[in-house]
């Protein structure tokens, strides 16, 4: 990652109130030069409205935006440095596709035949030379997100804003262009941020994810750090699947599940608090019908219901300290066939302490 003297955009203390609600609460974050940052969260929760605030699309009702060193909280979008893509396509139907790219350029000083050059080669990065003369409507939705994309990187701005541009393509698609989209941004090195509400995407894509919810960010980090570091129980759950066991704190490092005590991650929580222990399915090892001998974390536990869903089998596990709550493990089909693993059968499985995650539970 790019050392911290080397940021591109720097958001102060930005907050932004429609009428009495507040989209987006005291935000901070600095976004480094050539990084791929995604703003990742639910639905309503300030994703777009932090995008726009960037751009000047909706002035912040407090607070500070810098990019590339100069202040630009208060100047309107036109005198921002910036190429935008949003999720409707938003290329000019009467348009041609070379004229739809040559739009922006038409308002700098370059000649006629500098601005056809340019064009070809936009049109050649995005992968689509022969396309030119077509008109929007002749082009799928990939490749007219495609030309939208050549359109925003056009003048070659400082800053490439992405809102939501894969969502409204088929799952397909969505895979294929995102690795172009990765491959431009590192080609041309431009600092990019990217609204999504696909987890997968933000894995996928990100340098760093912004993890929002309520108009607050809740955490920021690599998609590493995001998902086997997560800071807080709503990080833990809205990323990738994980089993929340309702417990209470034991010792600094350990937990009582149903009476079982089991040794955790280091956690700060006072002896009896109740917390959430958490662990992910493909962090639960199987040992089959023997428990081992050093018998750490180990419970023997019943096989439920096992869906085989080509890599792996996820499987349901039972156990009285769950109670009605089945544990979720996703088993290797290794593991599956070498264990003899089958509905119906006890095994014993261990919850390494090193996976097993405390946060405080979420509110009621
Ligand atoms: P989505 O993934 O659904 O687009 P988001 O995280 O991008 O969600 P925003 O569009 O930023 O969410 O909206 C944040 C909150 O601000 C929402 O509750 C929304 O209803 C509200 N909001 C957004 N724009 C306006 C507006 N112009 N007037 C009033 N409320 C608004």
């Amino acid at each position: 990652m790019k050392p911290a003297d080397n940021v591109y955009l720097s958001i102060r203390n930005l907050w932004k109130a429609f009428g009495d609600f507040l989209a987006l609460k005291d935000i901070s974050l600095d976004i480094n030069d050539g990084e791929l940052v995604c703003f990742l969260g639910p639905s309503g929760c300030g994703k777009t409205t932090l995008l726009r605030a960037i751009a000047g699309l909706d002035l912040q009702t407090r607070g500070t935006v810098i990019q590339d060193g100069k202040d630009v909280s208060n100047l309107p979008p036109s005198m921002r440095d910036f190429g935008i893509v949003f999720q409707s396509y938003a290329l000019f139907p009467n348009l041609t596709i070379e004229k739809n790219i040559a739009f922006g350029l038409e308002n700098t000083n370059r000649s006629k035949p500098e601005i056809n050059a340019r064009v070809a080669e936009l049109l050649e990065l995005v992968g689509l030379p022969e396309q030119g003369s077509k008109y929007p409507a002749q082009l799928s939705g990939g490749q007219q997100q495609r030309i939208a994309l050549a359109r925003a990187i056009a003048t070659s701005p400082g800053l490439l804003l992405l809102d939501e541009p894969l969502s409204a393509l088929d799952a397909k698609v969505r895979v294929y262009l995102r690795h172009e989209i990765k491959d431009l941004q590192r080609k041309l090195g431009v600092t990019t941020v990217m609204v999504t509400h696909d987890q997968e995407e933000a894995l996928a894509l990100a340098d760093r994810i912004v993890v929002m919810d309520q108009g607050t960010i809740e955490q920021v980090g690599t998609p590493t750090q995001i998902y086997r570091e997560p800071a807080s129980l709503f990080v833990a759950d809205f990323i990738g699947e994980m089993n929340q066991i309702t417990a209470a704190a034991a010792s600094p490092d350990s937990v009582s599940i149903g009476g079982r005590t089991l040794t955790s991650r280091s956690h700060s929580f006072v002896k009896g608090a109740g917390v959430i222990a958490a662990i992910r399915p493909e962090d639960i090892i199987p040992h089959g019908k023997d428990t081992p001998a050093d018998a750490a974390n180990t419970l023997t536990v019943r096989m439920g219901d096992m869906e085989f869903l080509g890599a792996f089998w996820r499987c349901r596990l039972q156990h009285e300290i769950f109670g009605e709550h089945e544990l979720i493990a996703d088993f290797s089909i290794n593991a599956v066939r070498r264990l003899d693993l089958a509905e119906g059968r006890d095994i014993s499985i261990e919850l390494p302490a090193s996976r097993l995650m405390v946060f405080t539970p979420a509110e009621a």
